[in-house]
């Protein structure tokens, strides 16, 4: 027994580790953690390279840098953080979104209104994760989805159009709320703060974007920090279902690594 403890010890360990920075590696690539991550694997090089040479000085100045850069990593990779263990923590609830004859179709015919009539728009809509704060920066509603009151809500020049709406399950809770704004660089430079606000929600949160341009008229969602543009309102239909479709059975934790590893991946294609 001990014989094989002592061999399969050390191979555990080089696999839990392996596993470990292969995770860290594949959840900060694309985020500007990134670039963060590698300069503190730099680091940690010299410091070992100075150790074997005893080059104390240097040895010194690291050790000490290291002591500040626990705070700083958490400092600088705090949203990244954030969003783990909000994930972690994460529920099933998808709301009645989907209902038939319910939200969604509202919201679409609400859409192609904006898209016509070149009014912009910005709504989220809650998955997993709450949208509490975001809720909470703009003015509090509790009505049901429909399009008369999306379009009224929306119209220029009213107190209620500026900022983003949310909607959860089949209520809208919030108008004129205020989003993160991404700090992608990816995103063409045609797109003003409206899309930049939907893209950062959604690096922050799993909630989904629809946006219209008051420019275009051109129908955006944005999804896990990714934008799709351009779309009608089948496309929009087809992309929303996909999003809320239930999941089948409820989140246990042996559900809960396979659904986490998917998202990394569909988050980081190859
Ligand atoms: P459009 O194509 O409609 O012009 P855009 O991406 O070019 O959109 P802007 O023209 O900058 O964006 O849109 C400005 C509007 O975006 C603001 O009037 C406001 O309603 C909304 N907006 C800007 N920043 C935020 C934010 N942080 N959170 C929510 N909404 C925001
Ligand atoms: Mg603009």
């Amino acid at each position: 027994m001990e014989l094989v403890l002592s061999i399969w010890r050390p191979i555990l360990e080089i696999l839990f580790i392996w596993g470990l920075i292969y995770y860290l590696i594949r959840f900060f690539q694309g985020t500007r953690a990134i670039q963060v991550f590698m300069g503190l694997v730099i680091i940690a090089v010299i410091f070992n390279i100075a150790k074997i040479l005893e080059l104390n000085t240097i040895n010194w100045v690291l050790t000490k840098l290291f002591a500040v850069g626990v705070v700083a990593f958490l400092i600088i990779f705090q949203p990244e953080l954030r969003r783990a263990l909000a994930r972690i923590g994460q529920n099933t609830f998808r709301g009645g979104f989907l209902k038939k004859g319910g939200p969604v179709d509202e919201l679409i015919q609400a859409c192609e209104y904006f898209s016509r009539h070149r009014i912009g728009a910005l709504i989220a809509i809650e998955r997993d994760i709450g949208l509490k704060n975001y809720i909470e920066s703009g003015i509090l509603l509790d009505a049901e989805v429909s399009q008369e009151l999306l379009i009224t809500l929306f119209t220029p020049n009213t107190p209620t159009h500026d900022g983003g709406l949310i909607i959860v399950g089949d209520r809208i809770t919030s108008c004129g709320s205020l989003f993160p704004l991404t700090q992608s660089q990816d995103l063409p430079r045609v797109l003003g703060t409206r899309h930049r606000a939907a893209v950062g929600l959604t690096e922050e949160t799993d909630a989904v974007c629809v946006i219209v341009s008051e420019e275009t008229g051109q129908i955006s969602v944005a999804a896990q920090g990714k934008l799709t543009r351009d779309l009608d309102s089948e496309g929009l239909r087809k992309i929303l279902i996909h999003l809320f479709k239930p999941v089948e059975n409820p989140v246990v934790f042996k559900d809960w690594l396979p659904r986490h590893w998917k998202f990394l991946q569909e988050r980081n294609p190859k």
